[in-house]
Order: C-alpha cells, then structure tokens, then sequence
C-alpha cells in the first residue's frame, strides 16, 4: 500500500449565529445532504465530520454546532479552544440577525486567535436565500462592506434548504484556512 505524501488535516470549525437562523440545517446538510423543517433544539454541543479529499490530501472537518446555547449570545473560550475557521450566519428574513453578526465575531475574536496572534477565518453566511428575498436585498455592496469593515475572509447567500452555495462557501473556508496556516 502506498501511503507517501499523504497529508491528513483536521480542522475544528465552528458555526455561530444567532437560534433559528439554520445553523444546523446548513451543518446537516453540507454533511448528511438532507433537510428537515424541524429540528429539535439540542442542548448541548454537536460535531458532525465533513472529509474532503483534495489533491491526495485529506481534510476532515469537525463542524461545531452551538445547539441551545445561543440565546446567550456568546460563548465560553472553552467552546472556541483550538478552531481554525467559522461560520457567523444570519437570517436573510429577519435583519436583527445580522446586527447580531456583529456581536458575534467580536465574541469570536476576543476569546481565540491562532498562534501567530491573527483571527481565524471566517466566512459570514446569509442564509434562507431561497425566501426570494432578492427584490428587498438591494445591492451586495452593504454585505461587502460589512465583511471588509468587520474581518470576513468571504460570504455568500446560502439555502440549507434547496442546497445553494454551502460546499462553495466551506471550500472557501477551508482554502483560507489553509493559507493561514
Ligand atoms: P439554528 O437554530 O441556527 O440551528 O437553526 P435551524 O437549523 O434549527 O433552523 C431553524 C429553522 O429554519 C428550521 O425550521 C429550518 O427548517 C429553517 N431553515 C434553516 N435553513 C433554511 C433555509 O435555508 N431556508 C429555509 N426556507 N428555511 C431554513
Ligand atoms: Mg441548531
């Protein structure tokens, strides 16, 4: 068996984001390739592992789902601990959710910082898109300035449910990620 060259990578990863915004939707989706209306708010902490293969290298996602505790609006350094990358998301129907972004990545960048001292990446999320919220959105350039004004690597309009931009959104993700390390 050959088994030279071959690089393994895992890579904590977290998704954050205010309750109900589809956090778990788009984990179980960008994993199990499934989508319910109804998911029972677990408490707790909740993993579910991605691999990728790219170039004989393997990369295995722990995808970190907050499951419960997000009405608190922040969370622990000890949940934070060694990740390398996030997801905020936001609701595209409710904008309180993305004021609420805000929150969130400053939450995320007081509590962890990689080794050299820079923040992980993260990739903000408008998710929901298939509400056709296309005529009230506007322009893009407010999110584009949102994302340079508050250090997001990229975002994209995301539907847990009808399967839009999830794997180009982890995929830009995961290739910031490996740039910094
Ligand atoms: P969480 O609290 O952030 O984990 O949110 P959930 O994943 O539990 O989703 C909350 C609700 O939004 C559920 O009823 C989901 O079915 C629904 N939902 C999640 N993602 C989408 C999406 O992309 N489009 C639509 N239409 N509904 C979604
Ligand atoms: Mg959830």
């Amino acid at each position: 068996m050959m088994l030279n060259n071959h690089k393994e990578h895992l890579y904590k990863i977290l998704v954050i984001g205010d309750l109900g915004v589809g956090k778990t939707s788009i984990i179980k989706r960008y994993v199990q390739q499934t989508f319910s209306t109804n998911y029972r708010a677990t408490i707790g902490v909740d993993f579910a592992l991605k691999v990728l293969n790219w170039n004989s290298e393997t990369f295995r996602l722990q995808l970190w789902d907050i499951a419960g505790q997000e009405r608190f609006g922040n969370m622990t350094r000890v949940y934070y601990r060694e990740a390398v990358g996030a997801f905020i998301v936001f609701d595209v129907t409710r904008p309180a959710t993305l004021d609420a972004v805000t929150k969130w990545k400053a939450d995320l960048d007081s509590k962890l910082t990689l080794s050299d001292g820079k923040n992980v990446s993260a990739v903000l999320l408008a998710n929901k898109w298939d509400h056709g919220f296309e005529a009230l959105w506007g322009s893009d350039s407010r999110i584009e300035q949102f994302c340079r004004d508050h250090g997001f690597v990229g975002w994209f309009k995301t539907s847990a449910k009808d399967n839009i931009n999830i794997d180009e959104a982890a995929d830009c993700l995961v290739k910031h990620i490996i740039a910094s390390e």
